[in-house]
Formats: structure tokens, C-alpha cells, sequence
């Protein structure tokens, strides 16, 4: 197996989006990228076994760092990945690192970026100082500005490893479906039929539809003749119902979602 990690010449890269619809695989893949870049081991890299390696995964590697969303006073984590953030960790960038050969900067809540963060980031990205990596995880790359992924290496952990996708796949294309017809009982009758998904399928089932209707969008799919502003909503609805699985809304509440604001958005076009 080709070793993500690095590029034909052996040579880790600089800047890369790491993407899958379960947080933790793609933080886990993003750990792996930080390992490579920090090992003191043999190749190939990483060892996993070396110092550095298991300082990486026991989150104590002085030139690891992990960016997430800060919390506010309650203890919850904030909507936003601000541009201070950003312009904190490219400012350490510019310090040269304490063990490693570099420092590697790992941000978690890549999609939470705004815009004027990942706007500040891309110069960071596109050059990072002292030779350092910079790891964006997110669920969905089209979450993030095209201007941004240019500059990265994608990596796709759940292409490989998840067969168990295609169910998901199934639901979001009956889904898309019913709203393109607009077919309001049907959509009712989907929604009822579904609640009982579990947390993670309806989580994966949203990510799934954001995904296909980001490439209706960008024309690398059939729209199914909904237009712009529906798919626009579309995909807002879908961020809304994704944030409210984070925050343990129930999955029969955001089907209630899905089935009235998917019709509320059809008739905002005049039907
Ligand atoms: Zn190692």
C-alpha cells in the first residue's frame, strides 16, 4: 500500500485535507500525517513505535498542535473557527520548532473555519515557514473554499474503507429524489419510515446528501432539475441538521426538520 503520507519522491507535503464523515477517523489519519513528519524512526514512516510517534498520539508532542474551536464561557464549543486562530498558529510557525525537524499544525474543526480564516490561511498554506505541515480535517471538503483545496493534498479516508456507505448512498438518493419531485407525502412517508436510523447512520445519511448536492452544484452531478437557489438551501439544511446532531438533537427531531423545511424551500420558489 502506497504510504499517503508522502509524495512519489518521498517527500512529506505541506498542506493537506484530510475528509471523512467520522471525526475521529479523519483526526486519526490526520495524527498518522503528524507522525510521519515528527518520526524519529526507521522507514517506513511513521514508525508508531519511536518517542516522537507516541508523543504525537498521546497529544503531548511539543511541535504538534491541534486548532479547534475555542469554547465560550459555558463550556461549548463556539460556532466559528476565527482568523485569530489561524494568524496565532502561523505566527508560531515562524519560531523554529523545539524537537522535531518541524512542527506540524492540526486543525480539527477545519470546516468551522470562516471565511476570513481560511482566507488568512491561505498563505500559510501555500507556504508554511520552517518547512512546518499544516492537516485540515473535515467531513466535507466542499465546505471549504476551492481557493483553500487548491493548495492541499486530499486525502479521502473513508473512500478505502467504508463499504457500509452504500445503504447511506441509497437513502440520500431517495431523498433527493422525492424533494426534486416534490413530492410532499412521499417525503413525509420517507421521513416516518427513517426515524429509527441511528445517530452515526443519520449523521452519515446528511453528510452523504451535502455531499451529492455540493456536486449537483459544481456540475459534477445531475442537478435533477432543481435549481440553484434549492440546491443553496439544500445545503444549508443540511450544515443545520449536522449541527444539530453535534449538539445531540434526537434523529426524529431532525427528520421533523428535513420534512418541513425541504417543502418550506419549494414553496419559497413560487410553487
Ligand atoms: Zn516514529
Amino acid at each position: 500500500m502506497q504510504n499517503i503520507c508522502f509524495d512519489h519522491a518521498g517527500q512529506i507535503r505541506h498542506a493537506y485535507i484530510v475528509s471523512s464523515p467520522v471525526a475521529e477517523d479523519a483526526f486519526a489519519q490526520a495524527q498518522r500525517i503528524a507522525q510521519a513528519a515528527v518520526c524519529q524512526g526507521r522507514p517506513p514512516l511513521p514508525c508508531g513505535v519511536c518517542s516522537a510517534c507516541k508523543k504525537v498520539s498521546a497529544g503531548v508532542h511539543p511541535d504538534v498542535f491541534v486548532i479547534e474551536r475555542l469554547e465560550n464561557d459555558a463550556g461549548k464549543k463556539k460556532r466559528e473557527v476565527v482568523v485569530d486562530q489561524v494568524r496565532e498558529a502561523a505566527a508560531d510557525a515562524v519560531v523554529l520548532p523545539n524537537e522535531a525537524a518541524r512542527k506540524v499544525y492540526l486543525f480539527k474543526d477545519a470546516e468551522f473555519m470562516n471565511p476570513e480564516a481560511q482566507n488568512a490561511a491561505l498563505k500559510f498554506l501555500e507556504e508554511p515557514p520552517n518547512g512546518a505541515v499544516i492537516v485540515l480535517c473535515v467531513s466535507n471538503p466542499g465546505r471549504l473554499l476551492s481557493t483553500v483545496r487548491s493548495r492541499c493534498v486530499e486525502i479521502n479516508v473513508t473512500a478505502e474503507s467504508a463499504p457500509e456507505q452504500d445503504g447511506t448512498e441509497q437513502l440520500a438518493g431517495e431523498y433527493l429524489k422525492k424533494v426534486a419531485k416534490r413530492e410532499r407525502f412521499p417525503l413525509w412517508q420517507f421521513c416516518e419510515d427513517n426515524a429509527g436510523l441511528s445517530f452515526q447512520e443519520m449523521t452519515e445519511f446528511c453528510l452523504c446528501v451535502e455531499q451529492r448536492v455540493t456536486d449537483m452544484l459544481c456540475g459534477r452531478a445531475d442537478s435533477m432539475g432543481m435549481d440553484r437557489k434549492q440546491l443553496d438551501l439544500l445545503v444549508k439544511l443540511m450544515e443545520k441538521c449536522i449541527d444539530y446532531l453535534k449538539v445531540n438533537v434526537n434523529v426524529k427531531q431532525v427528520f421533523g426538520l428535513l420534512e418541513t423545511s425541504s417543502i418550506a424551500g419549494m414553496k419559497q420558489r413560487g410553487t
